[in-house]
């Protein structure tokens, strides 16, 4: 089993002047790379042709993998699924005017509207403690969506492996330290700025409501390709 960090489809100068280039190039060189790396030292032989979606999915309660390939799998498969779904939230021409009509209505059904729900998404993302993610998750059991958030690494598929994320914010302070310090609501203020609705649109409209789950492809993208089998 390999596994591919993705390249950046953009520059790392090119979310400026919202998030740096400096915290774009540790992060995804560096960080990322490490949390690919950590993987290699998963001792399961297996599951070579599993996707880490699969790997991921219900994780919390897999009876079948060992202890250590859990913790490994929790650190760093959620590292590694983390960062490259987050890598693809963000783009430089950024614009709600790329919401679906779709998702609009899912927006107004589950929030009301845009601005309640980046409001009710940006509490969430200030409260967590240390570090950690924001999810908007989509939940195709009850055709519902809504906002939780993460300890660490974790994913909400490790919990329950139906769960699609639309949208992820990372708030560990490596993610924003460099140039918003302490100031995390800064930074997340500023983040509004480059979030790529059309890729939201895109995993709400194609995946979401298709009950089908975000997998990546083995270059690390989010594989948007319809399910053919
Ligand atoms: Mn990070």
């Amino acid at each position: 089993m390999s596994f591919k960090k993705p390249s950046l489809l953009y520059e790392y100068d090119a979310l400026e002047p919202y998030i740096d280039s400096e915290t774009m190039t540790l992060h995804h060189q560096k960080h990322h790379t490490a949390y690919v790396n950590g993987l290699c030292s998963l001792s399961l032989n297996s599951a070579t042709n599993s996707t880490l979606h699969d790997l991921l999915g219900g994780l919390y309660s897999n009876e079948e993998l060992s202890e250590s390939d859990k913790i490994i799998l929790t650190k760093f498969g959620g590292g590694h699924y983390n960062h490259s779904l987050f890598w693809e939230y963000m783009h430089p021409e950024s614009s709600e005017k790329s919401i679906s009509p779709m998702l609009m209505d899912r927006i107004a059904v589950d929030f009301g509207d845009i601005q309640s729900f980046k409001k009710q998404f940006a509490d969430a993302s200030a409260k967590v403690f240390g570090s950690g993610w924001c999810w908007w998750v989509y939940n195709p059991k009850i055709q519902k969506s809504e906002i939780i958030t993460t300890k660490d690494q974790g994913n909400p598929i490790m919990e329950d492996s139906s769960l699609v994320c639309l949208l992820g914010l990372d708030v560990w302070e490596h993610a924003y330290y460099l140039k918003f310090r302490n100031e995390r609501v800064r930074y997340i203020d500023t983040w509004w700025n480059v979030v790529n609705w059309e890729m939201v649109s895109r995993i709400h409209d194609e995946l979401a409501l298709n009950g089908r789950p975000i997998v990546l492809s083995n270059d690390g993208y989010i594989d948007l390709k319809p399910n053919i089998e």
